[in-house]
């Protein structure tokens, strides 16, 4: 138990001390209480995968009369969901270590984004969505692997929650000395209320969209961004689609070799 209270109120030193012992007080109980609520979606986000595949394994080796081939790739569907979960948790906890020093090369943004854009092609096509791209030559110093985590996840999304027959546009442009990209989809789009909480870990608009995300890529993608002094907003009207803008502080030169 972290709750001590202290009960000085003084106007002198010894009283700002005791404020600040209450504040850091708050603090670690929040924190206490944000790692619980961690451990208990990360322990259920677990669990029903485990159980569909012990489930499933079970019944083929009973039971004789059914499809043994629909069972067994519903068991790699469910360990494959646990892969990406773990994977996404061990990128978390790896950007969350203090000091970890975030590695500056430059980055080509417009060459990023048209290798993501290129293996996001055959998504489009299945699912009958027009990806679209206007891509300035802009470069970032960063991180090329994370920043790449970042926009293949956005435009995941974008794909991901867009019905067939929709529009997907991918932009990056450089002004005022950021670099701009946005990812803009005439999908099913984000009330205010959801969009204030996209960016919290394992959040997840609803079961039906479910759609086998794990809630985490959004959070990820923000803790990258902040790590490279930018920020993400979204623009979304529930219904009628979503960009997602990233700003990041842009690099003045561009290298010959792009
Ligand atoms: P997930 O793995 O579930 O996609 P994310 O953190 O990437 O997790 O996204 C969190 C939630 O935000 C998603 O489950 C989805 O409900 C919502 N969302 C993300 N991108 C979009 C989008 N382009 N349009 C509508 N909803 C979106």
């Amino acid at each position: 138990n972290y709750n001590y209270p202290i009960h000085i109120s003084r106007n002198d030193e010894i009283g700002e001390l005791a404020t600040s012992f209450q504040l850091m007080q708050q603090q670690l109980a929040h924190n206490i209480e944000a790692r619980n609520a961690f451990i208990s979606n990360v322990s259920h986000d677990f669990q029903s995968p485990l159980m569909n595949i012990q489930g499933y394994a079970s019944l083929l080796q009973t039971e004789t009369t059914i499809d043994g081939a629909e069972y067994a790739a519903i068991i790699e569907q469910e360990a494959k969901r646990l892969s990406i979960l773990t994977k996404q948790l061990l990128l978390l906890t790896s950007l969350e270590q203090a000091n970890r020093p975030v590695q500056r090369v430059e980055v080509a943004l417009h060459t990023q984004l048209r290798t993501i854009i290129r293996n996001h092609l055959w998504r489009a096509d299945e699912k009958n969505i027009e990806l679209s791209y206007e891509l300035e030559e802009v470069c970032v110093n960063g991180d090329e692997e994370l920043l790449y985590i970042v926009f293949d996840n956005i435009l995941d999304n974008a794909l991901k929650y867009t019905q067939s027959g929709g529009d997907v546009t991918v932009r990056a442009y450089k002004k005022d000395g950021y670099a701009y990209v946005e990812v803009e989809d005439t999908g099913i789009g984000l009330t205010a209320e959801q969009q204030s909480q996209v960016f919290e870990r394992f959040y997840r608009v609803d079961v039906a969209r479910k759609k086998g995300g794990t809630g985490l890529g959004l959070a990820i993608a923000k803790e990258i961004v902040q790590q490279h002094e930018g920020t993400i907003m979204i623009v979304s009207t529930f219904g009628h689609g979503t960009t997602f803008q990233t700003q990041l502080p842009a690099n003045e030169k561009i290298s010959s070799s792009m």
